[in-house]
């Protein structure tokens, strides 16, 4: 069986579970451990599909079309494990399922209750579709203390309970602060969250201490001492000056090393952490700056493009340079702004995105770096929205537009509701917004000796998809005429999945989002090279 290692939070939120979490796995995982993470997720939407960016950020997509939450990312990215379906759970989805099987009749006239139907079916997620793992760390969201995450706690305690603790570790993070007017650092919010867990029965087993600064010897004692918890089992993570350090820091603090020594295990090899040292050192101090405009609605808020912001980091260490994002907000954006807002920039993205508010700055800035022949990278919305500028300013089809902003325009992107996903039509369907888009990987064939057939160096490739809208093939041979080139294509050759520009230095619309893919030891191809054109641009 594998050894389950269960992460809560306390005290605040955002003290960086996810980032600990992963970073944990990537060390295990570089020790020669097989290693798997999950999320449970204690709000009531049955996944984050359907919740704006502004609640809670980005909605990461999995492979096999999962729409999760976006430290599913992190994990990805620390460890290039990549998250299925079965890695995130919400308290919509198990009471979903629960009041499904009721209905149907599957408790047989019981009473049914969070006890212990709930925590059951929180159990059955936590062992689902494990197989020769030796560790799967299951991440709380939320703190503890929070109503919602009560279920959780106690399914977890009911696990460890059951499995024994040589199977079980629980983990907790919190937040020790520094007081600047005492000059001292405050352990008793730590002894409280801790105090808080253990009367929802969970004694943790490791307690991670995140702090601006280095705990004293003193305080870690005395954390010890009222936390019931080894000294050597307390550790400090103090802030690093880049999320890629983690895993550095953490290696230092011995987490790893204890985590191991609970479940007396030893290292099968040793840890490699020289890659995140180099990428460390080229994020910290490369010389060049390379400024990258993105133009969206979301801009504002720090998660909402949380893979996208990390994959042109990755497409900066791939070229030595620093990447700065320029947010500009696609609302308030004036056409007679753009050519200002847009003069210290050397690359233009337009991410994904829904509905209309804000399209036309998005337009007319995408016009702007086609005819100034500044490096674009147009992603989903961001291809459709190029495709809609090319039909009104070099087809002269000034109507056109997207049936998802005006039913009534000229449609060069018309809704499709079916497609083929390996030889099988998936209807969609109007009615329920939630999981019913065109999700996770398929495949693209590329075009011989086209751009993006260069910068992939493959014929064919599989990307993640979320959207509804299809780019209407029919107008194919019109803009290829005028020298706008469909160079990637859905395998049945129905589907345009890639769009590049002849004669612009480099121009590039997907209707996937390369940027799940992307990963700090191995940036994606489609972000190496958009940050290469736009270094060499200015
Ligand atoms: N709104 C568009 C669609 O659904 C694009 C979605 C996206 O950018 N992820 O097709």
């Amino acid at each position: 069986m594998a050894r389950y290692i269960f992460v809560t939070g306390g005290v605040v939120s955002s003290l960086g579970k996810g980032l600990s979490s992963a970073s944990l796995a990537y060390l295990l995982k570089s020790q020669g451990y097989k290693v798997r993470l999950r999320k449970m997720d204690p709000y009531l939407n049955v996944d984050p599909g359907t919740m704006s960016p502004f609640q809670h950020g980005e909605v990461f997509v999995t492979d096999d079309g999962a729409e999760t939450d976006l430290d599913l990312g992190h994990y990805e990215r620390f460890t290039n494990i990549s998250s299925k379906q079965s890695d995130n759970i919400t308290t919509g989805r198990i009471y979903s399922d629960v009041i499904k099987k009721e209905r149907k009749g599957g408790y047989l006239g019981k009473t049914v209750q969070v006890i212990p139907h709930i925590t059951n079916r929180i159990k059955e997620f936590i062992k689902k579709d494990i197989t020769n793992e030796d560790f799967v760390i299951c991440e709380i969201g939320g703190t503890v203390g929070d109503i919602e995450s009560l279920p959780f706690v106690e399914a977890i305690r009911q696990f460890s309970n059951e499995h024994g603790k040589s199977k079980t570790l629980f983990i907790h993070l919190t937040f020790v602060p520094f007081l600047k007017s005492s000059d001292e650092i405050k352990t008793k919010p730590t002894q409280h969250s801790v105090k808080e867990l253990r009367s929802i029965g969970v004694q943790p087993d490791i307690i991670i201490c995140r702090s601006q600064q280095s705990i004293p010897l003193d305080q870690r004692r005395k954390i010890s001492l009222f936390c019931n918890v080894p000294i050597d089992n307390v550790i400090e993570t103090v802030d690093v000056r880049t999320i890629y350090e983690a895993p550095i820091s953490f290696y230092n603090q011995k987490l790893d090393k204890q985590v191991l020594k609970y479940f007396k295990l030893k290292p099968k090899k040793r840890p490699d952490l020289t890659p995140w040292k180099k990428i460390t050192n080229i994020v910290l101090n490369a010389k060049k700056l390379v400024n990258i405009a993105i133009i969206g609605k979301y801009v504002n808020l720090k998660d909402a493009y949380k893979s996208l912001d990390e994959a042109l980091v990755h497409g900066g260490i791939a070229n030595n340079v620093k990447v700065n994002i320029v947010r500009i907000e696609s609302d308030s954006l004036k056409n007679n702004e753009i050519k200002t807002k847009l003069k210290n920039v050397s690359g233009l993205l337009i991410p994904g995105g829904f509905g209309k508010r804000g399209t036309e700055g998005k337009i007319s800035a995408i016009k702007f770096a086609r005819e100034n022949k500044i490096p674009f990278l147009g992603i989903c919305f961001g291809m459709q929205m190029a495709i809609v500028e090319f039909a009104r300013n070099r087809l002269n089809i000034k109507k056109a537009g997207s049936t998802e902003l005006e039913r009534k325009c000229y449609p060069v992107i018309g809704l499709i509701n079916e497609w083929d996903k390996d030889g099988k039509i998936i209807k969609g369907t109007n009615k329920d917004l939630g999981g019913t888009m065109r999700l996770g990987l398929y495949e693209a064939k590329l075009r011989n000796n086209s751009a993006i057939n260069r910068i992939y160096k493959l014929s064919s490739i599989k990307e993640r998809h979320r959207h509804r809208y299809e780019v209407n093939n029919k107008f194919k041979d019109q803009f290829e005429n005028k020298g706008l080139i469909f160079s990637g294509m859905s395998p049945d050759n129905k589907l345009p999945e890639i769009i590049e520009l002849k004669n612009h230095p480099w121009f590039i619309g997907v209707q996937f989002h390369p940027e799940f893919k992307s990963r700090p030891l191995a940036p994606h191809p489609l972000f190496s090279s958009f940050i290469k054109a736009s270094k060499n641009h200015k």
